[in-house]
């Protein structure tokens, strides 16, 4: 039994608007068993505990989508719309090893955790061989991270490399074997999905993922309507008007299902996604970077949808960091709409924590400070240069704070990082794997044209 009190902290409970106050969270076995206001009436003196005077206590951060081992591909390829920088990123699975999988995504998960991040969505869709999702999933869960693993599909696409397109039954007896070998828990859970509808996958793979998913109660994550390119292919290609609505015919929205990106879908397909309790994951700084266009963010608040914050990758972001996510998913509404007023702090704060909880399933495990839920907490440092004086400090956790001013992490109660020193491993040897394994990535990808 372990027990733990968080002592002196200005909390941020995310449990409902602008709610925060002084006081104390006291942990039990991994759960959330008492958050008061005030000091502890019975401060026992030989109980673990922490001084949190001068930070701000809140859920950890939920990354909603990214792809971990990408951060091996930071500022590879710049420069580039969409398409042209998939056909690289689908290209260099032909020189992939499980190695720089597992590398990087152990670096991409220290990066997640230096950054206040306690859950990631891994979207993962390049597997030149089966270890290879063994290996993200080996350093996933190395790192203590609570993790959602979504194993997607394609099985068509010009830009698509062989050694990565698969056949339906092929691809599920894969996902299958994972299943097998891990086990399912708040932990670590799963989901499967269609990688880039339709640029990468047939009509009929997608009504046999639906079919696969609901057999296996999986959900679903996917990347839509992330550019223009994606939407004039299922116009041309399919005769329908956006991607949301092409993917309705096959039942992929729905409660469990994930759709990052979602740039350009009509108001008629916010309200699908509505309807069908579909999530988004918003994913700014990857739109801005690619160029994409901005995800109607507003709107989609305006009727409801639950919307999470994702970085996406490190090849297009080019960090795993979501401090710089919610400042520029705050600021690119701002500007789009020219309204300073059209999204609020608390909104974005909002769907970096319970947004993405909600989105993965994880509502009643994580994703807000609550008696009865897993201790996912973070320790935001606010007796900053940048940070002080404070006078509205949701607006300064999203505008102000910093990654760096992250101090301590914890998931289901054990500390990850404290005092910004992690606790599970050697943040040099880290780099230095990740180093090693780069060199021999940057080597191999010498031996492809695009
Ligand atoms: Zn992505």
């Amino acid at each position: 039994m372990s027990e733990l009190t968080i002592k002196s902290a200005l909390i941020l409970p995310m449990t409902e608007t602008h709610k925060c106050f002084e006081g104390y969270v006291r942990i039990k076995d991994g759960l959330i068993e008492n958050v008061t206001e005030g000091a502890p009436l019975d401060d026992d003196k030989n109980e673990e505990s922490i001084d949190a005077a001068g930070c701000v206590l809140m859920p950890g951060l939920v990354n909603a989508h990214t792809h971990l081992y990408q951060v091996l591909l930071r500022a590879v390829w710049e420069d580039l719309e969409l398409m042209p920088w998939l056909r690289r990123i689908y290209g260099s699975a032909q020189v992939l090893r499980p190695e720089h999988f597992y590398a990087g995504s152990l670096l991409g998960c220290v990066e997640a955790i230096r950054s206040g991040v306690t859950t990631v969505c891994e979207h993962n869709f390049l597997n030149p061989s089966a270890e290879c999702a063994f290996e993200t999933l080996r350093a996933i869960q190395g790192s203590g991270l609570r993790a959602v693993f979504a194993r997607t599909i394609m099985d068509s696409g010009e830009i698509v490399p062989e050694c990565v397109k698969e056949k339906p039954d092929a691809a599920f007896r894969h996902i299958e074997n994972i299943l097998a070998k891990h086990d399912r828990s708040a932990d670590l859970s799963f989901m499967t999905g269609p990688n880039t509808p339709p640029i990468n996958t047939t009509p009929s793979l997608l009504r046999e993922i639906r079919r696969f998913a609901d057999d296996k109660s999986l959900g679903i994550s996917a990347h839509v309507a992330e550019s223009k390119s994606v939407v004039e292919c299922v116009q041309r290609e399919h005769g329908k008007n956006g991607v949301v609505e092409f993917l309705q015919e096959f039942g992929i929205p729905g409660p469990n299902s994930i759709f990052a990106h979602s740039v350009h879908i009509s108001s008629d397909e916010i309200v699908l996604l509505k309807q069908s309790g579909t999530s988004v994951s918003h994913n700014p700084v990857s739109n801005m970077m690619l160029g994409d266009g901005v995800a109607p963010v507003v709107e989609m608040l305006r009727q409801g949808v639950n919307v999470a914050l994702g970085t996406d990758g490190a090849a297009s972001n080019h960090s795993q960091d979501l401090f710089d996510t919610m400042k520029a998913a705050s600021l690119l509404q701002k500007v789009h709409h020219q309204d300073a007023g059209v999204i609020d702090p608390y909104s974005v704060l909002h769907m970096a924590t319970i947004g993405g909880a909600k989105a993965l399933g994880l509502a009643s495990i994580c994703g807000t400070i609550e008696v009865g839920k897993r201790a996912d907490l973070i320790l935001v440092d606010i007796e900053t240069v940048h940070s002080q004086p404070i006078n509205d400090i949701f607006s300064q956790i999203v505008h102000c704070a910093k990654a760096s001013d992250i101090r301590t992490v914890m998931v289901n109660g054990e500390i990850l990082m404290r005092d910004r020193k992690l606790t599970r491993h050697d943040e040099k040897q880290i780099l230095g794997d990740a180093r090693q394994v780069h060199r021999d990535l940057m080597t191999r990808l010498t031996s492809l044209s695009f």
